[in-house]
């Protein structure tokens, strides 16, 4: 089949690469647009990486030799669109949030829909907030969103923060078994590359562990109820459980994301085998219709006592799989465990490609 054209919003930073890396070789999408700041705008993508390309192999020709757009010039997007050289964007733009918000609905309004990474739509009440595996069922909203706004082609999907994709999957897996989840306590040690491009400053993090990533830890403990609730009426209503607390740290890791969970069940408490046979046989819409960015399997569990490491385990599985490990009682709650994951694929591109796939399968992106 012919590839559908695709775009990329803050093409040049770090999870712009890694979509662009990624999309090299995908089999249903190619990469014909992109787009970043008024500064590299006019420029050529081989020109603005060339110093801070993150990848073993560039995204070839194609990309290397794409002038880049500004990405607040909504028109461009929509003329290539008009000329059938656009068919959706990925957004990766790192800017106010507020002017994210407003710019990927200049997008949709447009009629090119939003694929997005950033924050800034995730408290939108009719935006699913997907993670493929967990709750594809949220893209149900879509038509509602687009008749609310009156767009006929347009929309916004979003992908969750990465700091918690390492045990959102996790603790769906056990919800679906029939076990509740009361309460949980997550510490986190997250990448330097979950900053974007330059990031922290070495000095800042040589040698060092930061207890602070500026809104994280409210993210960390409101995105899951999203992600864990119900359609009503067009809206999502958000879960009324776990209570999450959170602490975030910045450690000196380049890729991968760790959490260190200790959850509380409800009346219903699964044993450590139970738990062990639930992850290792999970397995979601993305894997029933064999998309292609999807992991064979969505949890990976390890039985080695000082597994997962992100250095060891963040690359499996298309760097899509989330690794689990040191499952075992919880003096204090029920159960605690150690999650992984790739924070710039699972977390971020590569989980946004997934849910673009997804929504093709499902009929949303024409
Ligand atoms: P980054 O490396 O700082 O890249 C930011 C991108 O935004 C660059 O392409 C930049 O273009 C563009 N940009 C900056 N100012 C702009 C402006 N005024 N107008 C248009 N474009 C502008 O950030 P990142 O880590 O890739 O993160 C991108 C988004 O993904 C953020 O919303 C972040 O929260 C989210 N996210 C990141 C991760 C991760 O692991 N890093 C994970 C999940 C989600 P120039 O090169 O021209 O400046």
């Amino acid at each position: 089949m012919d590839k559908i054209p695709v775009g990329i919003l803050g093409a040049t930073g770090m999870v712009g690469q890694q979509y662009i890396a990624l999309l090299a070789d995908h089999p249903w999408f190619e990469v014909r647009f992109v787009a970043a700041s008024p500064r590299s705008a006019g420029k050529t993508y081989r020109e603005l990486v060339a110093g801070r390309w993150h990848h073993a192999k560039t995204g070839g020709p194609g990309t290397d030799s794409l002038v880049v757009e500004d990405a607040n010039d909504v028109s461009r997007a929509a003329a290539a669109r008009k000329r059938g050289e656009l068919s959706f964007v990925f957004s990766a733009l790192e800017m106010e949030k507020e002017t994210v918000k407003a710019l990927e609905e200049a997008y949709a309004a447009a009629g090119v829909p939003v694929i997005s990474n950033a924050a800034a739509n995730r408290w939108t009440e009719d935006v699913p907030v997907l993670i493929a595996e967990v709750n594809p069922h949220h893209a149900s909203v879509i038509p509602f969103q687009q008749k609310a706004r009156q767009w006929d082609r347009g929309f916004i999907a979003v992908k969750p923060n990465c700091s918690i994709q390492s045990y959102t999957t996790p603790l769906w897996a056990l919800m679906q078994a029939g076990y509740e989840v009361r309460r949980l306590a997550v510490t986190t040690m997250q990448a330097v590359s979950g900053a974007g491009y330059p990031g922290v400053p070495g000095l800042n993090v040589i040698d060092n562990v930061v207890p602070y990533i500026g809104g994280e830890e409210e993210k960390s403990e409101r995105e899951p109820l999203k992600i864990f609730g119900a359609v009503k009426n067009g809206v999502i209503e958000n879960a009324a459980f776990p209570v999450i607390s959170a602490h975030c740290n910045r450690v000196p890791v380049s890729d991968g994301h760790t959490a260190c969970v200790s959850l509380e069940f409800g009346a219903k408490k699964p044993s450590v085998e139970e738990v062990k046979r639930i992850w290792e046989s999970f397995s979601g819409e993305p894997q029933a219709l064999n998309l292609p960015m999807a992991p064979s399997r969505p949890i990976i569990v390890r039985e080695e006592p000082d597994r997962p490491q992100p250095r060891k385990d963040r690359e499996r599985d298309k760097a899509m799989a989330v690794t689990v490990g040191r499952i075992r009682p919880c003096p204090l709650f029920d159960l605690r465990f150690v999650g992984l994951s790739h924070n710039t694929v699972r977390g971020a591109a590569g989980g946004g490609i997934l849910n673009a796939e997804l929504l093709k399968a499902k009929g949303y992106l024409s």
